[in-house]
């Protein structure tokens, strides 16, 4: 699983995060409480330590339980029963106090998330638009399905990536306004001023490429993309 390991301490981070890959996980470590809000969206679970140099942990805590609902542990030297309480009060699923073993830790990691449900089913984004309701979506012979999240092109299914269909869904929802390209960002990613801007170019060439409608995702130069009406190529018809 890929976790959020949020400490600021460099030797403590780097223990941490070799134990954790040596149980497969993945880890993003990050020092700050800023990075932490910026990539929590993707985390399956998070470590948080509370003593972070930019913002009170339980701030930060609050903070990232508005966002995001995966399994959270404080690892921290605040052991008063009052930070304990607070700590759990916030939103934390577990508390461990720092010094720690290891194992320990380890052992209360894979507690937390079995009864928590981690899955990968319940970090699906939230970009469908429930105000678009159940019928689908068409533009040419285009159909997004938004609640059933399935593309069809001239009624055949199209495979797209869960991020490419989230895009798409984004687009689709509004089928008349233009979105910057912050706003996609914001939605999808999380973040408007991502390195994933980039990225958001790469999902929208996979769009194109794998529904065959390049004008599906009209580009607004400088500014970002709207629904397009798809024309069908000749040698369809
Ligand atoms: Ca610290």
């Amino acid at each position: 699983m890929h976790a959020l390991l949020v400490e600021d301490d460099d030797r403590m981070a780097q223990a941490l995060g070799t134990a954790l890959a040596q149980r497969g996980h993945t880890v993003r470590r990050v020092g700050r409480a800023l990075d932490a809000l910026r990539f929590v969206r993707e985390a399956e679970f998070v470590l948080l330590d509370l003593g972070l140099p930019d913002l009170d942990g339980l701030d930060l805590l609050r903070r990232l339980r508005t966002v995001c609902d995966a399994p959270l542990i404080v690892v921290t030297a605040r052991c008063e029963e009052r930070d304990i309480v607070q700590g759990l009060r916030a939103g934390a699923d577990d508390y461990v106090v720092k010094p720690f073993r290891m194992a320990e830790l380890i052992a209360r990691i894979d507690t937390v998330r079995r009864r928590t449900g981690a899955s990968a089913g319940r970090f699906e984004s939230h970009t469908a638009d429930p105000a678009a309701g159940g019928r689908p979506v068409r533009a040419g012979d285009v159909e997004v399905d938004l609640a059933g999240r399935t593309v069809t092109v001239a009624g055949a299914g199209v495979r797209l990536t869960r991020r490419e269909f989230d895009v798409l869904a984004f687009l689709a929802a509004r089928p008349d306004e233009v979105h910057s390209r912050e706003e996609i960002l914001d939605r999808i990613w999380g973040d408007a001023f991502l390195a994933a801007s980039r990225s958001l170019d790469v999902h929208v060439a996979g769009i194109r490429a794998k529904t065959g409608r390049p004008g599906l995702v009209r580009t607004v130069r400088g500014f970002g993309y709207q629904l397009g009406a798809p024309a069908v190529r000749d040698d369809e018809r």
